[in-house]
């Protein structure tokens, strides 16, 4: 996510940390369109749950108000081109994402659910779900806020109760992203190479080529 460039305002509490606690994090604005969401975790619930960045350290909530949660679910696939959010409908997003990553973090960590996450995605699953239209140009799904709020839950239930989904959280220190393995023999180590495998990759050239370099000097040219 390094296209985060736009304004920071001050702080949202009842953001839930990798360890399980509650954080107090940055909020960043897409008003000016400099946030770019990332959908690679193969799972809308689980791409919701990623847009608190890096829980671990220096948390970074791209969805800071009402029109990024709009634009969001306008971006992803899998959900309806067009919702409006007022300020409940998305106060009630935030909740169901919290809840989500509360639970995908414990399927990743291979304990109990938390009964209060489980309430809240239960609940939002109960209610009404986007319509579906087939037609020559493909699959049209529509519905408001609270129906595509609903289908997320559904969705990330879906994965949850899947003994034989692959949850991982994303091998780059500092991404707390969860996302579901689908590679053969789940060997993926990212949750996207964009996002953080093309990061390390980088990083650890660097390193190599400063290693080499500083070898080099110490080598039979360096000293004569
Ligand atoms: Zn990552």
């Amino acid at each position: 996510m390094s296209q985060i460039s736009a304004m920071r305002s001050p702080v949202r509490a009842g953001v839930t940390s990798s360890a399980g606690d509650d954080l107090a994090i940055s909020l960043v604005t897409g008003q000016d369109g400099n946030v770019d969401f990332a959908f690679v975790s193969g799972n809308p619930a689980l791409d919701l749950a990623g847009t608190v960045v890096s829980r671990r350290d220096e948390p970074i909530d791209v969805l800071a108000a009402p029109a990024d949660l709009e634009r969001w679910v306008a971006e992803c696939d899998e959900l309806p081109d067009r919702v409006t959010a007022d300020f409940a409908t998305f106060e009630s997003a935030l909740s169901l994402r919290e809840a989500t990553y509360r639970l995908a973090l414990d399927r990743v960590l291979d304990r109990p659910f938390d009964p209060g996450s489980l309430e809240i995605v239960n609940d939002t699953a109960a209610g009404p779900v986007p319509t579906i239209k087939l037609s020559d140009a493909g699959l049209h799904m529509s519905g408001d806020l609270l129906a595509v709020l609903s289908q997320i839950a559904r969705s990330g239930i879906a994965v949850l109760a899947d003994p034989h989904a692959c949850l991982k959280e994303c091998g780059r220190t500092g991404c707390t992203r969860i996302y579901l393995d689908r590679s053969r023999g789940a060997r993926r180590t990212w949750c996207g190479m964009d996002e953080c495998g093309n990061r390390v990759k980088a990083a650890a050239y660097r390193a190599r080529r400063r290693a080499s370099t500083t070898a080099e000097g110490r080598g039979p040219e360096g000293t004569t």
